[in-house]
């Protein structure tokens, strides 16, 4: 069976592994952790970057960061992973769900205003498949009602956004927060892990307490301060070395997995693009393809479920994604009712194929060429 994902290894892990447990720090805020957030800093641009034991610890981190707190709400496309909304609703928000555009999985950003109260508090974009929302719109949204950004840049690393001003801006750099995952599913890797961006300084020095138990301690190992103690609220939210240092190996190699997920991206896009049985992805003119996930739209779930059966036949897994949030067990009876259709389309319709560093251009065709002839 050739499998949806396989996290692809440099063959560096251990030997840098090894060089950490050695060096006798295996504790967080170390020498790998800091070479990884100088990397991430410097390459794309972010103000502050902070390790995380995974993107929904970073996205806790900027719910506890942005006050968030009973009576609040916070506005967060309901096609998207659960984490994007449970950061919030941990810390008593009431989640207002919006809808994808119908071309694209990604919050609707015509749509956002007309769900803006004055109990919002900030909007949760998430990046979907890695390309870009329509940060200019969201921003400016922002800005006219006083709310924050945080971007759920999961999916995102290495993909750009292209603004009215023509510059363009690593995804993670544009919202006030961004959170990153490096999860066994994501384009480089740490097993668990993820990481929080701050663009805006103001929540810099906060971030690095509450990453921290609370405490100053960062300060007090830069000798800002003389002694260190309990300042804030906080969590244990910094991973140990041994992982940060599994992810230098992947940051090193980061150029030549992203030209191998590109090529992968672009070998379906060619192989499907003549066909008219499924939808392909669409990338704005704004946005850059990060090569994090090669998806297709089927007509209907049926018509999923069929092609899904043809490729496993075939001994090839592809799988479909998330179930509209809105609709979900735990938040349907808290949702305000609103029906979210293209949320609920992609729920049905849409469909991800295998896409890892060492899947062959072979295999893709052949994947291709299949669902190219799987009509309903
Ligand atoms: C993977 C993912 C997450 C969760 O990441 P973890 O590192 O597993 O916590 C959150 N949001 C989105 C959009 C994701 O794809």
């Amino acid at each position: 069976m050739i499998p949806f994902n396989k996290p692809y290894l440099t063959g560096k892990e251990t030997h840098y592994i090894y060089d950490a447990v050695n060096s006798g720090k295996i504790s967080g805020n170390g020498k790998y952790t800091q070479k990884c957030q100088t990397f991430f800093e410097s390459h794309y641009g972010f103000k502050k970057a902070l390790l995380t034991t995974s993107c929904t610890d970073a996205l806790e981190m900027s719910a506890m960061l942005a006050n968030i707190g009973p009576g609040d709400e916070v506005i967060v496309p309901s096609f998207t992973f659960v984490s994007t909304a449970i950061a919030f609703v941990r810390q008593g928000a009431t989640i207002v769900f919006a809808d994808s555009y119908a071309d694209n999985p990604n919050i609707d950003a015509d749509k956002i205003e007309a769900l803006i109260t004055d109990k919002t508090k900030a909007i949760v974009p998430v990046h979907y498949a890695g390309v870009a929302c329509d940060m200019d719109k969201i921003m400016e949204l922002a800005a006219k009602y006083n709310l924050l950004v945080i971007e759920d840049a999961a999916q995102a690393i290495d993909s750009f956004y292209v603004g009215k001003d023509g510059v363009k801006r690593a995804l993670g750099s544009i919202g006030h927060m961004a959170a990153f995952s490096f999860h066994e599913t994501k384009n480089i890797v740490s097993g668990e892990g993820g990481m929080l961006t701050i663009n805006d300084e103001r929540f810099i020095n906060r971030a690095e307490i509450i990453w921290e138990k609370g405490t100053n301690r960062a300060e007090f190992f830069r000798g800002e301060v003389n002694k260190y103690g309990w300042v804030d609220t906080g969590s244990s939210f910094l991973p140990s070395e041994v992982i940060a240092a599994f992810l230098w190996a992947q940051i090193e190699n980061i150029d030549v997995i992203q030209t191998k997920r590109k090529l992968l991206w672009n070998a379906y896009f060619d192989g499907l693009k003549t066909q008219s049985n499924v939808i392909l992805p669409q990338v704005p003119d704004y946005a850059t393809n990060n090569g994090h996930m090669f998806y297709v739209t089927a007509k209907d779930i049926e018509h999923r479920t069929a092609i899904i059966a043809s490729l496993k036949e075939k001994g090839y897994h592809a799988v479909f994604h998330y179930i509209s949030l809105h609709s979900s067990d735990y938040y349907q009876a808290k949702h305000d009712g609103r029906s979210l259709e293209q949320s609920d389309k992609f729920t049905d319709c849409l469909l991800r194929l295998p896409l890892f560093f060492e899947l062959e251009i072979e295999q893709v065709n052949a994947i291709s060429d299949l669902i190219s002839h799987k009509v309903k």
